[in-house]
């Protein structure tokens, strides 16, 4: 048995794996849902408007979007999430699409242990923010 400080409530307790205690995972389940509410029915808007008005912490929101469980349409500006790798503002997980395939092809590459001849591809001047929503302001 491994004991963890909660990473919310600063609580010890005993893991098994995980960094947050049952009861904030009880209570990130709950915000999760309301934020996932709110959500539906605001699309473009921005963490401290959520955690304002559905009265969910600004953290939990921030660990849900981590986690991949809630994808804001918009965070650029926000400054919230960004991708581990390239450092690009993200809204959800903890990559940018292009790295993930850049890590999945990675793993694919190891597997298969091709060892010569490394094809640079960079697709930099692609634009990949479609529509780009604007939040905060209308
Ligand atoms: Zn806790
Ligand atoms: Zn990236």
């Amino acid at each position: 048995m491994t004991f963890v400080q909660c990473t919310f409530c600063r609580k010890p307790f005993t893991s098994l794996g995980g960094r947050i205690c049952p009861a904030c995972n009880e209570q990130i389940d709950r915000d999760f849902i309301t934020v996932r509410e709110y959500i539906y029915e605001n699309k473009h808007s921005n963490i401290d408007k959520i955690a304002k008005e559905t009265e969910v912490p600004k953290q939990h929101i921030i660990h849900l979007l981590k986690e991949g469980r809630l994808i804001i349409d918009s965070v650029d500006g926000d400054g919230i999430l960004f991708c581990e790798v390239c450092k690009k503002p993200i809204n959800t997980g903890r990559m940018c699409k292009e790295c993930m395939s850049k890590v999945a092809s990675t793993i694919d590459k190891k597997t298969s242990s091709s060892s010569s001849s490394r094809p640079k591809q960079e697709h930099k001047d692609e634009p990949n923010i479609k529509g780009s929503a604007k939040i905060g302001s209308k």
